[in-house]
C-alpha cells in the first residue's frame, strides 16, 4: 500500500512544488508511473479519471490524502495543506470573491472530479495566449539544474520569468490541451529542453514575477475592490479616463506596457467592466496582475 510505502518519506516535496510535479516524481521513483496514466491516477485517487491532476490544481484531494496517509511533511498533512502549498489556488483566489473561493475549496475535496469547473471559477485560463494555449510545462533552466521539479509560481499563466534566477522560463509543449495533461516523467526534464517563453520585455516580466511571488508569499493583501480602485485611480491620474469612459486609443498609443501586455487578447469591455462595475466578479474580469501596473 502507498500508505506504508517508505518512498514517501524518502522523497520530500520541494518548496512551492506543484502536486502534479510531486506525484510525477513519486510515480517515477516508485516505478508506478509505468502503470500508465489512468491506472496510476486511479491508484492515487481511488476513482476512474482522465484529467487529474493538471499542472495548476488537483481535485479529489480527500481521496489522495487517504492514499498518502500519515507523513512528516506539512504541505502534505491535509487536503487543505495541499491546496495552499502545492497548487496555484492561493494566487488565483485573490481575484475571486470569498464565496466562490469557498466553493472552489469544497469542490477540490470531493471524490467527484471537478477540475474543469474549478479552473473556470478561478479564471485560470482567462488569458488565452500563444504559449499557454497548448499543454505547456514551464520551468527555469537554472532551478532544474539544482532540483528537477515544477514550481507553482512558474505555472501561473503569463508568468515567464524565474523570480529567483531572473531569467526567462523555458517551456515545452506536452500536448494540445493544458486542461487534460497526462503524467509526464518530469525527472526526464533537462535544463537544455524547451524554448524560452520570452526574448524581450524582461523588465516588465520581472515585475510580473515579483507580483506573483508577493502573492504566494502573502505579502499582497489588497482586496479585489482595492485593486479595482487603484487601477481606476491610476488610469484617471494619467488622463486615460474621461467622463467615466476609458480612452483606449490614448491608452494604446501612449502606454507601451499596455500594448505589450494585451496584444489584442483581452477585450476592452473587460477592462471597462473591471474598472467601472460595482460588482468586480463580473464574468469578464481578468487576472488582475495584467493591469496592475
Ligand atoms: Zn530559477
Amino acid at each position: 500500500m502507498f500508505n506504508d510505502d517508505p518512498i514517501l518519506n524518502q522523497l520530500p516535496p520541494i518548496e512551492d512544488e506543484t502536486i502534479y510535479s510531486y506525484l510525477s516524481r513519486i510515480g517515477a521513483c516508485t516505478g508506478l508511473i509505468i502503470l500508465g496514466y489512468q491506472p496510476y491516477s486511479e491508484y492515487l485517487f481511488g476513482t476512474k479519471r482522465l484529467k487529474t491532476p493538471n499542472y495548476y490544481l488537483c481535485d479529489c484531494l480527500d481521496n489522495l490524502i487517504k492514499r498518502i496517509g500519515n507523513n512528516e511533511f506539512d504541505c502534505l498533512s491535509s487536503s487543505g495543506a495541499i491546496i495552499m502549498n502545492m497548487t496555484v489556488f492561493p494566487f488565483y483566489s485573490h481575484f475571486i470573491s470569498r464565496n466562490i473561493s469557498s466553493s472552489v475549496i469544497k469542490e477540490l475535496l470531493t471524490d467527484t472530479p471537478k477540475l474543469n469547473s474549478v479552473a473556470r471559477k478561478l479564471k485560470i485560463f482567462t488569458l488565452d495566449n500563444q504559449i499557454e494555449r497548448n499543454q505547456v510545462i514551464k520551468f527555469c533552466p537554472e532551478c532544474i539544474k539544482e532540483q528537477i521539479y515544477l514550481n507553482r509560481e512558474h505555472m501561473v499563466i503569463g508568468n515567464y520569468m524565474c523570480y529567483k534566477h531572473r531569467i526567462p522560463l523555458n517551456y515545452i509543449v506536452a500536448g494540445n490541451n493544458s486542461r487534460y495533461p497526462k503524467f509526464i516523467n518530469i525527472l526526464s526534464l533537462d535544463y537544455t529542453n524547451g524554448l524560452p517563453c520570452i526574448n524581450n520585455s524582461y523588465l516588465f516580466y520581472n515585475h510580473v514575477a515579483d507580483f506573483v511571488h508577493s502573492i504566494f508569499m502573502g505579502d499582497f493583501s489588497d482586496s479585489l475592490e482595492t485593486i479595482k480602485d487603484k487601477i481606476k485611480y491610476k488610469l484617471e491620474n494619467m488622463d486615460f479616463i474621461v467622463d467615466e469612459t476609458i480612452n483606449f486609443q490614448k491608452l494604446n498609443n501612449e502606454f507601451t506596457l499596455y500594448r505589450e501586455l494585451f496584444k489584442g487578447v483581452i477585450n476592452e469591455n473587460a477592462i471597462s467592466e473591471m474598472v467601472f462595475r460595482k460588482n468586480p466578479n463580473s464574468k469578464n474580469i481578468m487576472p488582475i496582475h495584467y493591469i496592475y501596473f
